[in-house]
């Protein structure tokens, strides 16, 4: 095959590329960037090459983009993340310049067929679950909207660990994402910054100098979001730690070559991994640096492209808004206040109030662990200037309270940005509270309590800064990409808008009683459901009934997202099943797939248990294949967009009061899943969508978990007059799961039985009844799928679409480009 260089049009800036355009692009990248021929290509080599082409296609939206912000002076929005779990890009992409079918075809014709180099994809696991997930929803939002906003993020070099089973049990393998390429991403070598840590502090008069230890270099990679069908396209900028040129030169001077490089290498550890927790904190110091290293190139870069335009900072707070996604870049307000302060000369006063206009905070918790604290003498030796700025400002704040609020000593002891106490702690949540001038929550359920309990006081101290903003998952990924099928129905009765708008989906509510649309709807989900257990007999060499109920629960394992109740459930029906083998049980198949933190020994040994119970389960001849149960290994998004279209039910069963949104029931519910959970989060929202004759909803309110808080609430006895419940555990506990370890779950049933902290035994019959009820439902198929579409059609509210322009609107008071 050869390529007539003469033809090829390059760079591409015309219409939609056709077949022979993209063939051609394509063997032309082959050749020319990845240095193979078409002969001796390996798929990944073909994939690669099909990245280089459609990142070309982009590309130039991109540019131009980016100069009508700079020539309209657009105001713009930076979001601020530790994390970004974006998922693979290149069949988002095909999506959003439209040219699916066309690679397909270009493709075909070079005998690769697109699907199998889709798979080859790395997906850069460069978050823990749903906060990383989000910031990557908003991303394409923002990208498909046309509104001026910039990611910024870290570029780990091992992202989220690959989780292996091994016996059962949760086994990390880094990942080494990068190893294969990154064919998508821009390096920026012009775009360094110095990042200082350490040293000391001293003043001049008035004047604080910050002397400090270390310095590293932050690079910026950039990652293209294409906006959908609009030639446009959003910059993800990841930050990357270099040593830079700063060797040690007493190293070096003293012949230590060694020495220096291996100095080189510590300061480049920054932004070497992800830490894997998800919801929890410790307080380890490299992830410190981390926050500040992500901080300080962030607004280094903000502050000189404002300089660029206009000349000054003066007119900052009228053209940026920093949105800081959870308290991890918190440390945006101090630094922003050194940059104003000690080098651009502003007094404190007017610094401090720029800031406050500036900064927005998006609060992602109720539980307290969740909240990052810092001690004060770690931030000493590490950010000496920005903990005395953190000082400067609890002070001027607490004068305030005092001043305008109440001067009980209580109150001040409780909302000072510093914990007092044998070690002193900086509270990062206050900080972004008191920084921000507004606060939201990510459900209307989180955003009531979030000012009902954890900020109560600070709702007291500024009652207009708090507001809700519920979150949203973009239709691009969640249905285009994950679903096809799914999509290519709607188009047939509402055209393809609905990608863009998903308001669009109210359209196909005339036509949700056509036998047609009443036919496709189960003969999507098959598919789907097919694929997946193509999936699972591949990998896993389970076989799985397509005819069964799929039954999904997949997310990070944490004990608060109730993993057990839904083991609890199946141990119970399998002992039903067992105890009255002749009644027509609906058959089920459980998929459950999550990763725990590494550390966390209560979510691990739940991983295991579910491994164990599969285990028996899926061998037990007497059941007939009616129940089988899966743990898939290493979720990812990629997993998810397979599992979450197969789903006919989306386990949703936190405890009320502690999932402040979710996003996952999102996904489910829009691809016509029915949601089995509590009233937590945004569940309540999608109840008030979908209607309750659509939805299961069972447990306690939050009401209730906090009245059974006060009363102090007895699991014990639970266990001991609910026979079925009582069963189940001391089944677990004699080690019919764990035949050659019969102790294995002690502590977890133990912590059960005395503690529950979760509830789940206060929730349990309520969860096994609406499971009957589910099974009902489901025998009357006629019923389910009328209820799956009422769910579909249902969805829109929960677009990104609608999240961002909230945002816009609300809070960053940003409008998409007018060219
Ligand atoms: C959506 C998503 C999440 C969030 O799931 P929740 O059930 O809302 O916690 C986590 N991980 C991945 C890969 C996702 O796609």
């Amino acid at each position: 095959m050869t390529v007539e260089r003469s033809n090829f049009p390059f760079p591409y800036n015309g219409p939609k590329p056709n077949t022979e355009f993209l063939k051609s692009a394509i063997v032309y990248k082959l050749i020319f960037s990845i240095g193979r021929s078409p002969e001796e290509a390996s798929q990944r080599d073909w994939l690669n090459a099909t990245l280089y082409a459609v990142r070309d296609l982009v590309t130039e939206g991109w540019i131009a983009n980016a100069k009508a912000a700079r020539d309209e002076k657009a105001r713009r929005v930076y979001y601020l993340s530790m994390e970004f779990l974006i998922g693979r890009t290149l069949s988002n992409a095909l999506i959003a310049e439209n040219i699916y079918d066309v690679a397909k075809n270009a493709l075909s014709e070079l005998q690769v067929d697109l699907e199998e180099i889709l798979e080859k994809e790395v997906d850069p696991g460069l978050g823990n679950g749903g906060l990383g997930r989000l910031a990557a929803c908003f991303m394409d939002s923002i990208a498909t909207l046309g509104i001026q906003g910039m990611g910024y993020g870290i570029r780990y070099e091992y992202g989220m660990f690959r989780q292996k089973i091994e016996d059962g049990h949760q086994v990390e393998k880094p990942d080494a994402w990068l190893e294969k390429g990154a064919p998508w991403e821009f390096i920026r070598p012009s775009k360094r910054f110095n990042i200082r840590f350490g040293g000391h502090i001293y003043f001049e008069g008035k004047k604080c100098i910050w002397k400090n230890g270390e310095e590293i270099t932050a690079l910026a990679y950039d990652q293209m979001i294409p906006g959908y069908k609009n030639n446009s396209a959003a910059t993800l900028r990841l930050w990357s730690a270099h040593a830079g040129n700063t060797f040690d030169l007493s190293d070096f001077n003293k012949g230590d070559y060694f020495g220096a490089i291996e100095e080189r290498s510590t300061n480049e550890n920054v932004s070497r991994v992800l830490y894997p927790d998800d919801s929890t904190w410790a307080g380890k110091e490299l992830r410190l640096r981390q926050e500040y290293f992500l901080v300080s190139a962030s607004l280094q870069d903000i502050i000189k492209r404002h300089k660029r335009t206009y000349n000054t900072v003066d007119n900052l707070a009228d053209k940026i808004a920093i949105h800081l996604n959870d308290t991890h870049p918190a440390l945006a307000i101090p630094e922003l206040m050194y940059i104003l302060i000690d080098q651009e000369g502003y007094s404190w006063e007017k610094a401090w109030t720029m800031c406050c206009s500036i900064f927005s905070y998006t609060c992602h918790t109720l539980m307290s662990e969740a909240l990052e604290t810092w001690p004060v003498e770690m931030m000493a030796k590490i950010l000496p200037r920005h903990l005395q700025i953190i000082f400067e400002i609890n002070e001027y704040f607490l004068e305030y309270v005092k001043d305008n609020v109440t001067d009980d000593v209580d109150f001040i002891r409780r909302v000072s940005l510093i914990e007092e106490g044998h070690f002193r702690k900086v509270r990062m949540g206050w900080l972004s509270v008191v920084g921000s001038h507004k606060v939201n929550g990510v459900a209307a359920i989180h955003s009531d309590l979030m000012v009902s309990s954890t900020f109560a006081d600070f709702a007291r101290i500024y009652p207009e800064r708090f507001t809700n903003v519920t979150n949203g998952i973009t239709p691009r990924r969640w249905i285009a990409v994950a679903n096809p099928d799914l999509s290519a129905l709607f188009d047939r009765y509402i055209g393809k808008e609905w990608r863009r708008d998903l308001s669009q989906i109210e359209a196909f509510k005339a036509h949700i009683q056509d036998p047609e649309v009443k036919k496709a709807i189960p003969e999507i989900k098959r598919k789907n459901k097919i694929r997946l257990a193509n999936y699972v007999k591949k990998t896993l060499n389970i076989d799985l009934d397509p005819n069964a109920l799929f039954d999904v629960q997949v997310k990070r394992i944490h004990e608060y997202k109730r993993q057990i109740l839904n083991v609890l459930h199946i141990v119970t029906r399998y002992n039903e099943m067992l105890k009255n083998p002749e009644k027509d049980w609906t058959p089920r198949v459980f998929i459950l797939a999550g990763k725990a933190a590494s550390a966390y020994y209560a979510a691990k040994q739940t991983i295991n248990l579910i491994n164990d119970v599969a285990n028996i389960v899926n061998n037990d001849e007497r059941l007939q294949g009616r129940l089988k149960v899966v743990f898939i290994p290493n979720y990812s998004v990629s997993l998810a967009q397979m599992i979450i279209p197969a789903a006919d039910i989306s386990e949703q069963i936190s405890l009320a009061g502690t999932e402040a949104s979710g996003t996952s029931n999102m996904k489910f519910a829009l691809n016509g899943a029915l949601t089995l959970g509590t009233l937590d989060g945004a569940n309540v929202e999608i109840l008030e969508n979908v209607g309750k004759d659509n939805i299961f909803i069972f447990g306690n309110t939050v009401e209730q978990v906090e009245q059974l808080r006060k009363e102090n609430y007895r699991p014990f006895d639970i266990y001991q007059s609910d026979e079925q419940l009582r069963f189940v555990i001391d089944q677990i506990s004699s080690g019919y799961f764990s035949p050659t370890d019969p102790n294995r779950y002690r502590d977890l049933l133990d912590s059960l039985r005395y503690h529950d902290y979760y509830q789940s035994f206060a929730d349990y019959r309520s969860y096994i009844e609406a499971q009957y009820i589910v099974d009902e439902k489901y025998k009357d198929q006629a019923a389910w799928v009328e209820s799956a579409l009422q769910n579909i059609v249902n969805m829109s509210f929960f677009s990104s679409d609608r999240t961002i322009k909230e945002y816009a609107e609300k809070i960053w008071k940003v409008e998409p480009l007018k060219h």
